[in-house]
């Protein structure tokens, strides 16, 4: 990159006209939006669809769509849904075969030119994204699809200005700060974002957007009957000293917030080394072995392919879907289930996500999202269960 430029102030009504870039531009613009009272990521055509003045409470097996007090656009923390599900998909056709006279034909998957544009993307899941890298692209066999998605991904990060009870990104090093993967990076601070740049694609993006709206902001002082409510004649400038000084104390006010803590100094090693613990059983019977842990994390890549065959018999699916080691079946192996209760289940989950991970992987399985500790139903945390192992370590 060129010499980066310095934080721009982007007046709130702009957002819609970075959107339309983005759009004209041809990407799928996916963000938060409420849906079953739940902020959720879902297509975005307007900032209307932001989830504006709207915030998320939560604690152990606790979710609840609350009202704020201000009209903040994105203010709360995180969903059940993370951006996994664009570029490693719940459900994917991997490969079809019909039958023809010939005998069956089989038919590829055609490359995937969905251009995604997320928004909305927390510190800790730009996080998720560079450990899932590492799964799908990192290793001696790529996923294709995951590929060309993620070469055609533009990221506009949103700073956290609040952290929720189940939060602990300080804890792994992953937030709430976003430092890098994203071409740009919003704060929100009272009347606007600050924007930081982070890529050539997102200079590229933002030269053009400022263009747009300069026009936009031209044709509206010429137009005194303009009543489009976009176009705003606020211009987009450097920010200055107190709005640099607003985003920060926004920022600081998510670190403030953090109280949840995970030791991490003795991972890995600590529970590969106490396996037959007595608090496995325990957790095992509080766990209701639901996947649910597994469905929302950013970073869980399990699956499982299995074919489906029309009614005619003539055409065969080879589909791929997210699957859990919580479920029985996943550790079938050799004719029974390797792992045929909760607790090793359990066990088999906590183990690779915190400990093995890193041997495989280089890094922890876990960003500190939190997710597993909200949308578990009967409030399982993952780092009371850390804790509880290392206070009552087997000699
Ligand atoms: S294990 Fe839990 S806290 Fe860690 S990344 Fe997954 S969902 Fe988030
Ligand atoms: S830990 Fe909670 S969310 Fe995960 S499988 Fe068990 S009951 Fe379900």
């Amino acid at each position: 990159m060129e010499t980066p430029i310095s934080p721009l102030f982007i007046p709130k009504p702009h957002l819609q006209l970075l959107l339309d870039e983005l759009r004209r531009r041809k990407y799928s613009v996916v963000g938060p939006t409420i849906d079953q009272d739940a902020i959720v990521y879902g297509d975005i055509h307007s900032v209307e669809q932001l989830p504006q003045g709207w915030t998320d409470e939560q604690a152990p097996g606790h979710y609840r769509l609350k009202r704020r007090e201000d009209e903040s656009w994105f203010g709360y923390v995180v969903g059940p849904h993370s951006w996994k599900k664009y570029l490693f998909p719940p459900k994917t056709t991997l490969l079809s075969a019909e039958k023809t006279e010939s005998g069956w034909q089989f038919i590829p998957r055609s490359a995937d030119t969905t251009k995604f544009a997320l928004l909305g993307v927390r510190a800790c899941e730009l996080a998720a994204m560079r450990i899932q890298d590492q799964v799908f692209l990192d290793g001696p066999y790529q996923d294709p699809l995951y590929r060309e998605r993620r070469e055609q991904l533009f990221i506009i990060a949103v700073n956290c200005t609040q952290a929720a009870s189940t939060c602990f990104c300080t804890s792994m090093k992953t937030g709430p700060r976003c430092e890098k993967g994203f071409d740009l990076a919003l704060t929100e601070i009272d009347s606007g974002f600050l924007c930081e740049v982070g890529s050539e694609r997102g200079r590229e993006v933002l030269d053009a957007f400022i263009s747009s709206a300069r026009r936009a902001s031209e044709g509206s002082s010429n137009d005194a009957n303009s009543t489009n409510e976009n176009v705003t004649s606020l211009p987009i400038l450097d920010a200055t000293p107190e709005q640099l000084r607003s985003a920060e104390t926004a920022r600081q006010q998510a670190v403030d917030q953090i109280t949840k803590h995970m030791e991490t100094s003795d991972l890995p090693g600590l529970l590969l080394s106490n396996l037959d613990h007595p608090r496995w059983k325990e957790v095992g019977e509080r766990c209701l072995s639901c996947t649910n842990c597994t469905m929302v994390c950013p970073t869980c890549f399990c699956s499982s392919v299995t074919e489906v065959r029309d009614l005619n018999m003539d055409r065969v699916e080879r589909e791929r879907t997210w699957d859990s080691c919580f479920n029985p079946d996943f550790s079938y192996l050799g004719g029974s289930l390797v792992r045929n209760d909760t607790a090793s289940r359990y066990r088999q989950w906590l183990t690779h996500k915190l400990d093995s991970w890193h041997a495989q992987f280089g890094t922890s399985g876990c960003v500190g999202c939190g997710r597993c500790i909200t949308w578990c139903p009967v409030g399982i945390d993952i780092t009371e269960e850390v804790a509880a192992i290392r206070e009552g370590t087997l000699p």
